[in-house]
């Protein structure tokens, strides 16, 4: 027997009315380039993403051509989140951190057709112009810079349209945006998301054992918009209501902290490397900032150290650890504590705070080691593989040949993980950052971990490094803290009870700085290329 309910289509355009009817009073706060602030209410930007969606269409976008978004973090760049779907458009999101080249063989490989880039982007955009077949470029004068005589006005292509604008119809498998992953070979890979994927990650990610996004908190995304849809905070936000707070480029931790307090945020989003110099400022002056006592703060896209969790739970904050990836909408697991967790030590209750979480429901996992699939016991390791409706099941036209997805329809995440068995997931490295010694799996991850625990070290990434006899051996690169001195021995003694023997670095390089990928992660492979000949150094 088939079930008597409608076959009603996910499709972004009915969040987008349920926010414009219900929610119009709310606020979307941007900071602006100049620090001063942009505020409008949901109404407006009900009002404007609509047009936005009529006037693209004006100018000739068919269902499925991409818009490429080259901005910040800012109320156009949310217009464009739902103004580009709502239009039967692909709202593709260029990462501004990325290379020329990169850029362009993006842009060109996802055929982007029209462009929305903010005005004091333009010099990137220069970067690389000449090398793709953008048709119509629209600036956000966000900067109030002039617009280039080539170029179209932002808010020309709104003012010629209206917001009486019936959406066209969306089946809901369609795509409605697009992100490439870096990838550490080959080239960049797009992942095509669909709106049926979108609208039940917006669902699953704001259940209260989630995220837990109601219509009373204030959100602060720091994380970008340019990368993995912001983590699905702008759809969920527009979904629940919530007040949205924007940073622009503002996004150093004096001027994150500023904003976290003059708009009373109760959610922020960003990775560890945001936070380490939020938490610091936080602890050094606990009194200067009157910041939401409920404000909590969301950590991923590389593990959160334990010692950054405890740090934020002595200030008297909560940190929701997530994992994910581009590929899953990118939201896989959430660390929420469980029951159990209320009957264990504080030890282990950190212990389980620092692991990525459970899976959300229709996140289906399994472990797969070297012997098949592993037991949840939290000891043995093996390759994450996801299955799931907001998961890819392909890359979009990829130039290389893939070998991400399992015979039987699994994705390969190359995160190596252990599961407990309450269903924790703990990633204890990468595929490519794991260390192997003699034959034996060394993580990487637990290692700087412990390293970031100890009080004069700033920050600290763990590599391998060739070795003659036990193949590879690790090497700590530990940036101190300002005026700390510490010895190589003081590092391997501080180490020496958390770890066995052979986990231990055998060399320690104190370095100015960790370079960075352009989503603000440890970059371990500019490392390892800096150290590649560091045993016979
Ligand atoms: P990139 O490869 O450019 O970093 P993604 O943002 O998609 O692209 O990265 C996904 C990867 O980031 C995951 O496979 C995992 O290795 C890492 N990651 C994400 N969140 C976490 C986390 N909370 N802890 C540890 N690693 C994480």
């Amino acid at each position: 027997m088939r079930g008597t309910i409608m076959n009603y289509p996910l499709t972004l355009p009915t969040i987008l009315e349920h926010a414009g009817r219900l929610h119009g009073a709310q606020e979307i706060v941007s900071r602006m380039p100049d620090k001063s602030v942009h505020r409008y209410r949901f109404s407006e930007f009900y009002n404007r993403t609509k047009k936005l969606a009529d006037g693209l269409i004006k100018a000739g976008l068919k269902s499925g051509d991409r818009v490429g978004t080259l901005c910040w973090n800012h109320y156009a760049h949310l217009e464009a989140y739902f103004g580009v779907p709502c239009s039967g458009g692909v709202l593709h999101t260029l990462n501004l951190r990325l290379h020329a080249d990169e850029l362009a063989y993006i842009a060109k490989h996802a055929g982007d057709r029209f462009l929305i880039v903010d005005d004091d982007l333009l010099p990137i955009l220069e970067g690389f112009r000449d090398k793709v077949d953008f048709e119509r470029i629209f600036v956000v004068r966000y900067n109030g810079d002039p617009v280039p005589a080539d170029m179209e006005d932002y808010e020309d292509l709104l003012d010629g349209a209206t917001s009486e604008f019936t959406y066209p119809e969306i089946d809901e498998f369609d795509a409605c945006g697009m992100c490439y992953t870096s990838g550490t070979t080959g080239k960049p890979k797009g992942v095509a998301y669909s709106h049926r994927g979108v609208v039940l990650h917006t669902l699953a990610v704001s259940a209260p054992d989630a995220f837990g996004l109601s219509m009373r908190d204030c959100i602060l995304p720091i994380v970008p918009m340019f990368h993995a849809n912001a983590w699905g905070m702008p759809t969920t936000a527009v979904m629940a209501g919530a007040k949205t707070v924007f940073a622009g480029p503002h996004t150093d931790h004096e001027s994150v902290l500023e904003l976290l307090e003059s708009e009373q945020v109760s959610m922020t989003s960003g990775v560890p490397t945001v936070w380490l110099p939020v938490v610091d400022a936080m602890k050094r002056e606990a009194d200067r900032w009157n910041l939401n006592p409920a404000l909590k703060f969301v950590i991923g896209g590389s593990a959160a150290p334990e010692a950054m969790i405890r740090d934020f739970d002595t200030l008297g904050h909560q940190v929701i650890h997530a994992w994910g990836m581009t590929e899953m909408t990118p939201v896989g697991t959430t660390g929420i504590p469980k029951p159990s967790f209320d009957s264990m030590s504080r030890t282990e209750q950190f212990a389980t705070l620092a692991k990525q979480g459970i899976p959300l429901p229709f996140v289906d996992i399994r472990v797969v080691g070297d012997d098949g699939p592993a037991p949840w016991d939290g000891e043995t390791m093996g390759e994450l593989q996801v299955k799931g409706p907001w998961i890819a099941d392909s890359y979009y036209e990829p130039d290389d040949p893939i070998f991400s997805w399992t015979d039987d329809g699994w994705f390969r995440t190359g995160d190596v993980v252990t599961v407990d068995p309450e269903g924790y997931v703990k990633i204890t490295d990468r595929t490519k950052d794991l260390i192997k010694s003699g034959g034996e799996w060394i993580s990487s991850v637990d290692v700087e971990n412990a390293l970031m625990g100890h009080p004069d070290i700033k920050e600290a990434a763990v590599i391998a490094m060739p070795h003659e006899r036990w193949v590879e051996r690790p090497l700590a690169c530990i940036v101190l803290k300002e005026g700390a001195v510490l010895s190589v021995e003081s590092v391997r003694e501080f180490l020496a009870d958390k770890f066995a023997k052979w986990w231990l670095p055998d060399a320690v390089e104190f370095i100015e700085e960790i370079p960075r990928t352009s989503t603000g992660k440890f970059q371990k492979m500019a490392l390892r290329e800096r150290f590649k000949d560091y045993a016979s150094e």
